[in-house]
């Protein structure tokens, strides 16, 4: 992030009714599932490879602010139940606020922090934690902190930032939460669909949907592709059956820079699992989060394939 003076406010509230009650339903109806039961889970792979993508990209992220400083506060914009909270552990940071339109996925989040915080050795140390349930593409999040002048280090929007693209406004809205209060040298990372990829299939379908028996991905008609609301709906086994919207990323890197900020890198996980893969520790984790394994469950099915490329639900960030 660019140091900006100053930083405009929304001249107006945005009041549009659009998807986010849906999606907060959704989410917040997800059960929580335990370790055994996700052992069997036919995308027991693939979740396991987007968790890896998240702890390398998180953890590089940490090192770049390390190297600046020490203490290090981060907003988990669109936290979910708290899949991350590990990684910021593990990232030893000093502050985390944690925020999520679904209201019971951040009592589940908070309930994950208090157990891991509870289980600390005496000597051991895990960061402060804040939790605030809110649109992030609707309403300004800098006025719920408890801090109001909290700045972060990092914003981290995993999986969540294609849930704004129904508008601009919306889009805008969730780039000012994640960008608006990050210290001049922050960072906002994040992974979301890859909208070519999304497109290439669809043209490739005979109809106006493709998938597996795993993953389906639908759109109201082929061709035609707005900048924004341009809804599809996604369906994953046993995780996801909710409405997502193209992220047209050029346009998404223009609105960006009004927020101050500027490119550093955008990647497929095909194209950063190749280069994070040469480094010995990413290959282990690899191995010890069970992310790639060629011959599964799921027999001959593409995703559990060793082939990054052949995960079906491309994101990139
Ligand atoms: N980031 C978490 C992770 O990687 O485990 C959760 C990802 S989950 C695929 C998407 C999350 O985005 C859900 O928890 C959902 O409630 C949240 N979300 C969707 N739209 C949102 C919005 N407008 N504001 C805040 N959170 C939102």
């Amino acid at each position: 992030r660019r140091n900006l003076d100053s930083e405009d406010e929304p001249s107006k509230k945005v009041r549009v009714i659009g998807h986010g009650q849906a999606v907060a339903a959704h989410y917040n109806e997800l059960q929580e599932v335990g370790l055994d039961k996700r052992s069997q889970s036919r995308i027991f792979y693939l979740r396991n490879f987007n968790n890896w993508t998240k702890s390398v990209l998180i953890g590089e992220f940490i090192d770049r602010v390390r190297q600046k400083k020490s203490d290090i506060t981060v907003l988990d914009l669109g936290c979910g139940k708290g899949g991350d909270l590990l990684k910021w552990k593990k990232g030893r940071i000093k502050k985390l606020v944690c925020t999520d339109i679904a209201d019971i996925s951040v009592q589940q989040c908070k309930h994950r922090y208090e157990e891991m915080k509870s289980r600390c050795r005496y000597n051991e140390r895990i960061f402060d934690a804040e939790f605030i349930q809110a649109d992030s593409s609707k309403d300004l999040l800098s006025s719920k902190y408890s801090d109001p002048d909290t700045r972060f280090d990092i914003c981290s929007c995993q999986f969540v930032y294609h849930y704004s693209f129904e508008t601009y406004e919306q889009a805008d809205m969730m780039l000012k939460n994640a960008c608006g209060n990050l210290s001049p040298g922050g960072y906002f990372i994040g992974t979301t669909p890859n909208s070519f990829e999304l497109v290439k299939r669809l043209e490739a379908s005979e109809t106006n949907s493709f998938g597996n028996d795993v993953y389906n991905v639908k759109f109201e008609k082929k061709g035609d592709y707005p900048l924004f609301g341009c809804k599809y709906d996604f369906h994953l086994e046993e995780v996801v059956d909710v409405p997502e919207f193209l992220v047209y990323f050029p346009l998404l890197e223009e609105m960006a820079k009004k927020h101050g900020m500027k490119l550093v890198y955008k990647m497929t996980f095909r194209e950063f699992y190749e280069e994070k893969i040469k480094n010995e520790e990413h290959k282990m984790l690899l191995r010890r989060m069970q992310a790639l394994e060629p011959y599964s469950t799921l027999g001959d099915s593409r995703l559990v394939s060793d082939k990054p490329d052949d995960y079906e639900h491309a994101k990139e960030f």
